[in-house]
């Protein structure tokens, strides 16, 4: 019923109508921490880097937006990026603290509709 819009190749050819299709990669998405702690998730030529917040007092369980568990409290963080070309808006996401961990569990496809926000403004 619920029929893609686009497909991600599209959407980087929209982006960036210089980029040959033959370049585009199959799709590997990273996701990792760095040792700044912030979170990036990646597949060329996107990028999303993700800068982790203070937390905010709550003791209900979460959702990780990447792994689709439900999490403690404790064990999930919420991280802020900027959307769009001009980078002025942000916007949140929750995310396991443990990156590698989830990375594990998380599929590529539910990462690369993370990394679409970061270039879709849609409110
Ligand atoms: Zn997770």
């Amino acid at each position: 019923m619920s029929e893609p819009s686009f497909d991600e190749r599209e959407l980087i050819l929209e982006l960036f109508p210089g980029t040959d299709p033959d370049l585009l990669p199959p799709g590997e998405v990273l996701y990792y921490r760095d040792e700044d702690g912030k979170v990036h998730i990646a597949e060329e030529p996107l990028e999303m880097v993700l800068e982790p917040l203070e937390a905010t007092p709550s003791t209900a369980p979460v959702l990780c937006e990447a792994c689709l568990r439900q999490m403690s409290r404790a064990s999930v963080q919420f991280f802020r990026f900027s959307v769009g070309p001009s980078g002025r808006r942000w916007r949140y996401l929750t995310l396991c603290r443990d990156t590698a961990q989830c990375n594990g569990l998380a599929e590529p496809r539910r990462l690369r509709e993370l990394l679409r926000r970061s270039i879709i403004s849609d409110g």
